[in-house]
Parts: C-alpha cells; sequence; structure tokens
C-alpha cells in the first residue's frame, strides 16, 4: 500500500487589511518532502499520525510539502496556486497511490479561489481518479463546501475549541482511511446546514462540552464512523461560511441515518438559547473592575477580537490603555505583534530605560500607537511556547515594564498559546492581578492551569466580531442573524 500525505494550511479574515503571499507560509512554517519534525503543527497532524501508522501496519508512506502560514487577510492568486501545484506535481510522481491525505485548515481564500481547500481536493480527485482514497483533516472553523464533500472520501474536522484534539482527530482519519482501501468500510456523508452564522460554540464551557463528549459516543456504532461539526469562520467573504453538521455513515445502507442524525444534530445546536454557545464579552474598562472585584490572581483576560489566529495583527493598544489607567495594579499584556518596537528593544538590551512608540499602527480599530518611557526587561531571540503537542515561534521577543504593566511584544504574529510567552521573558504571572493575552480561545486550556479566573474581552475590534455588522457580498442567502432563521 502506498499512502501519499501533504499539509496546506492558513485561515482567511477577508476583511483584513494583512494581504499575504507565498513567502508568509515560507516564513511560519514550510517543511519540504521529509522535514516535517516529530511533532504535529495544528494542521500537519495527519503526517505525523500516518507516519505512526507506516511504522504500525507497514505500508509505504511517500511525504509531500507541509506547509501554514499564520491567518492573515487574502492570498495572493500566484502564492496560493504555486503551492497547490508544488503538492500536485510531488502527489504525480509518487502515483500509483491508494490514499491521499491532506491536513488542510478549510478557511483558506486566495485572490480568484473562495474554495482552495475544495479546488485542490478536486483537482487531486481528477488527477488520481475515482477509485483512490482522498481523506482530510479539518479544522472547525472551515467553510464546508459541496466540492469538497464530492471531491473525498472521509473529511474530519476538529472537534474541540479550543484546538486540542487535532493529533486525535488525524488519527481518526487516517484509521478511516486504511479501513476504506482494505474493503471493511465504504464511507458516505450527509450534511445538515443550519443557515446560521451565530451558532459556534466552545468546548471549554457548555452547553459545547457535553455536546462534543456525546458526538464520541455516537461515533464507531450503528454504522456511523466520524461526526464533525462546522463551525464557520464569520470574516470571509465567500458563499459557505455558516455552521453546519456532516456525519460520515458506512455504506449507502446507513446514509439516511447519517442525514437524520446530522439533522438531529444541527437542531440541538439552533435550540440552544440565545448567547449559551459564547461566553460574556466586557469592555476593557469593565473588565478592570471586574477583576478587582473578584477574589485570586491572576484573572485572565482574552482579547479575542485582536487575535493572530483570526487572521488580524494582535497590535491592538485599546487595552494597553485600559491597564496604564490603572498603574496601581499589577498587570500583563501579550503577546502584541511589533516587529520594529521588538528590534529597538533589543537593540537597546535588557535593563535599558528607552522612550517607545509601539503597537497600535495596522487597523483604524486597533487603538492608537502608544508612545512611552519603558524598561527592556527582557528580550528572546526566539520566542517559542507550546500548544498541546507542537511547539510555536513567536520570533525574536521583548518584555517592556511601565511601572507595573508588563507588556510582551514579538516580531512573530501568533497567538499567545501558553503562560511561557510571558515567563520566558522573566514576567511572574503569580505577581500580576490581570493578565490580557492575544488568542480567542486556544489560550484556555494552558491558562486554566494557572488563572483564578478567565474571561473575554470585546475591545471593538478589528476581526469584524458581528456578523450583522460584516459587509458581505458573496454569503449565500438566507442565513441567521441577517435573515429570521429559515428552520426557526
Ligand atoms: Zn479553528
Amino acid at each position: 500500500m502506498r499512502v501519499f500525505v501533504a499539509s496546506l494550511a492558513t485561515e482567511t479574515n477577508t476583511f483584513s487589511p494583512l494581504f499575504v503571499d507565498r513567502s508568509a507560509f515560507e516564513e511560519a512554517f514550510y517543511c519540504p518532502p521529509g522535514a516535517h519534525p516529530d511533532t504535529p503543527t495544528l494542521c500537519s497532524a495527519p503526517m505525523v499520525a500516518a507516519r505512526r501508522r507506516a511504522k504500525t501496519d507497514g505500508f509505504t508512506l511517500i511525504e509531500g510539502t507541509a506547509t501554514w502560514a499564520e491567518p492573515a487577510g487574502l492570498i495572493s492568486q500566484g502564492g496560493y496556486e504555486s503551492l497547490r501545484d508544488e503538492i500536485l506535481g510531488q502527489l504525480k510522481a509518487a502515483m500509483p497511490v491508494d490514499i491521499v491525505l491532506y491536513g488542510l485548515h478549510g478557511a483558506m481564500v486566495a485572490r480568484g479561489y473562495d474554495d482552495c481547500e475544495g479546488d485542490l481536493l478536486a483537482r487531486t480527485r481528477a488527477l488520481v481518479g475515482p477509485d483512490v482514497v482522498i481523506g482530510a483533516e479539518l479544522d472547525m472553523h472551515h467553510h464546508l463546501t459541496q466540492q469538497r464533500v464530492d471531491s473525498a472520501d472521509v473529511l474530519v474536522a476538529f472537534k474541540e475549541f479550543p484546538h486540542t484534539d487535532f493529533l486525535a482527530r488525524a488519527e481518526d482519519l487516517v484509521e478511516l482511511c486504511l479501513r476504506t482501501v482494505r474493503g471493511e468500510i465504504e464511507p458516505v456523508t450527509e450534511v445538515f446546514d443550519l443557515r446560521s452564522l451565530s451558532a459556534a460554540f466552545m468546548t471549554s464551557r457548555e452547553p459545547g462540552r457535553s455536546f462534543v463528549d456525546r458526538l464520541m459516543q455516537l461515533e464507531g456504532k450503528d454504522g456511523i464512523l466520524s461526526i464533525s461539526v462546522t463551525h464557520g469562520f464569520t470574516p470571509a467573504d465567500v458563499a459557505d461560511v455558516g455552521c453546519k453538521v456532516f456525519v460520515v455513515a458506512d455504506g449507502e445502507r446507513n446514509r439516511g441515518k447519517a442525514k437524520a442524525l446530522a439533522e438531529q444534530l444541527g437542531r440541538e445546536i439552533l435550540g440552544w438559547p440565545p448567547g449559551a454557545a459564547g461566553p460574556y464579552h466586557y469592555k476593557p474598562e469593565e473588565a478592570i473592575q471586574q477583576a478587582l472585584a473578584e477574589p485570586g490572581q491572576p484573572i485572565v483576560f482574552a482579547d479575542r477580537w485582536d487575535s493572530p489566529g483570526g487572521g488580524v495583527a494582535g497590535d491592538s493598544s485599546v487595552m494597553i490603555d485600559a491597564l496604564l489607567a490603572h498603574p496601581e495594579i499589577p498587570s500583563a499584556i501579550g503577546a502584541l505583534w511589533d516587529p520594529i518596537a521588538v528590534q529597538f528593544c533589543r537593540a537597546a538590551g535588557v535593563g535599558a530605560a528607552i522612550r517607545l512608540r509601539f503597537c497600535g499602527k495596522v487597523s483604524e480599530t486597533s487603538g492608537h500607537p502608544v508612545d512611552a518611557d519603558v524598561v527592556v526587561k527582557g528580550l528572546s531571540d526566539n520566542l517559542m511556547i507550546p500548544f498541546e503537542q507542537s511547539w510555536v515561534s513567536l520570533g525574536p521577543a521583548a518584555a517592556i515594564s511601565i511601572g507595573n504593566v508588563d507588556i510582551v511584544l514579538a516580531t512573530g504574529r501568533s497567538q499567545t498559546f501558553s503562560p511561557p510567552a510571558f515567563t520566558n521573558l522573566g514576567i511572574d504571572l503569580a505577581q500580576k492581578k490581570v493578565v490580557v493575552v492575544k488568542s480567542s480561545n486556544h489560550f484556555y486550556a494552558a491558562f486554566s492551569r494557572i488563572a483564578a479566573t478567565i474571561h473575554y474581552l470585546d475591545t471593538g475590534g478589528p476581526f469584524p466580531s458581528d456578523p450583522r455588522m460584516i459587509p458581505y457580498t458573496k454569503l449565500r442567502r438566507p442565513i441567521y442573524p441577517l435573515d429570521p432563521h429559515p428552520w426557526l
């Protein structure tokens, strides 16, 4: 048996001003064939899972390129096409193969390509023909298109948000593809479209936690092979944004069961009371008062809509202003993206007291640049932080202090996945009353181990977070909350 595996992934916020090309992939994570590390990244876990199974099951694994760009704005047409054609060329050279495995994200948009993953999967099918098994892992924040369902045999999405299960779902995918090629199962997929932009949920809280626990109990019996929920990624002007449930069942005889189950689970999500799926979002000053009213420390706040994971800069200074307005409160905020300020801090050196302008540069809803007398508290040549089984680089980084307020500035634009983003630069989070992280929810698992409480912020930009305010032009209608809900 011969198996080909590759990974091409990013998440595109088409409303973001951070336009990118191929170099964004090469700078963030780019592994030519054979160069992928032993540990998985968020979207390249199928490569690691397939390596393990190649050893135990004795098949030949042919690795293609694995690459990821930090979420940003539109990708250039040439950037996408060159990476796509690189992988398809590797696949062609590897043929004949029995299985093609992809680690995708599922929300990649390039100029001229609203559905990059559908395009890649359809071209893959055209190349390998109808009898080769094609499987792909997707982040749950994807756009599920008919072209993808038609082109692949098995699609499996992450179930957990925060995404703590990317390796486990990759193992599910590889297992299902191996069973298919051995003739043990015949996967068929049914999709229920919730026609909603507002049904995404977190699994770090109820009712999402119990819901996903139940999904996993339903898998592997009664002809149901896999159940995924498409949460969608709202800041994208493409036709297929929105929430869906898709069920993979074994054989045509179970197709009806898959269709009924997808609809039943989708309607269950639609039936949750308004607001049940998401947390409360504090305004900046409200957040400070909330922290002061609570016992213990640190009280951790996530600046959700300025998370680089959502394709924006992560340089909003709105919460820096809020913290500086309370110099008596020991606080920390990070990691903010400002490569130029980091360069100045590195040149000045640890302990230097300098006048610095930083952050608030990239978008008009990200506050203003901050001008302050700062002390360079810590420096790193490459700030590496863990995220589940993976390691993430924030590049050269600096910690600066303005009195009680410590601020982490980084050269790499990446989410604040875990406390070492602060502690590796000498910031003791146990001494802080308020800690603000630039992340939507992936920080949760690691920070829940050190936080007294965790809350979420709405600092007014720049994601955009309210679908009713997003100037969609391609979105298929009707869809809730832009239109009355067609299902209820
Ligand atoms: Zn995601």
